[in-house]
């Protein structure tokens, strides 16, 4: 596995929930999709978000479906959208989560932050995560502890690539009932569960 590749970010920020889902993300292992109400939502606003376009209204343009790089960190991904505050990109992830987004879904926000950073060559200070089910935005600050959280993440994700599978350690939490790799993880007596 070569490690200077550019990463992804949807896998980046897995880290941060469970380090061994990040890596099946990235490798692509087989997945096990359940699919209830909220989540095919939020697949829904993903589809309206899925081909670039832009709108304007009230002079705050909007562009969906924007590819990211960051080329220090070689990070690569995409924004659901883009909310243009004048010369500042702030970028916008659909998702279900609760008023508390999870770790692994601010630091998704932040990463996408940082790209459009490097991008535009601005301090981008926030974005948001627009919670699909109640149709509400949460802001993420971006601080200087945040973004150097999500890098140092970046930097654990590249250095555990030559170890493979090895390197990315389980973390059983009550997020592994709904977790699309359990059938990777589980004894086959907790597949109901
Ligand atoms: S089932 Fe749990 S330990 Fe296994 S990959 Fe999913 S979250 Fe991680």
């Amino acid at each position: 596995m070569e490690t200077d590749d550019y990463l992804p970010i949807y896998a980046l920020a897995e880290w941060h929930f469970c380090p061994r889902s990040a890596f099946l993300s990235w490798f692509g292992a087989e997945r096990e999709d359940r699919v209830s109400p909220a989540y095919q939502r939020m697949r829904d606003f993903h589809v309206v978000s899925n081909e670039p376009a832009r709108r304007d209204k009230e002079h705050h343009k909007t562009e969906t479906a924007v590819r990211l790089l960051h080329r220090e960190l070689r990070i690569t991904g995409r924004a659901d959208a883009v909310e243009w505050d004048g010369e500042i990109p702030v970028p916008v992830e659909y998702k279900n989560c609760p008023d508390e987004p999870p770790r692994h879904i601010v630091a998704q926000v932040t990463l996408q932050g940082l790209c459009l950073s490097e991008m535009f060559a601005v301090t981008v200070p926030c974005g948001y995560i627009f919670r699909a089910a109640e149709r509400r935005r949460v802001v993420v600050v971006f601080t200087a502890e945040t973004r150097a959280w999500v890098q140092a993440g970046v930097t654990a994700f590249r250095a555990a690539l030559p170890t493979g599978l090895a390197g990315f350690k389980q973390v059983r939490q009550p997020g592994c009932a709904g977790c699309i790799y359990r059938l990777h993880c589980w004894p086959e007596e907790w597949h109901h569960v």
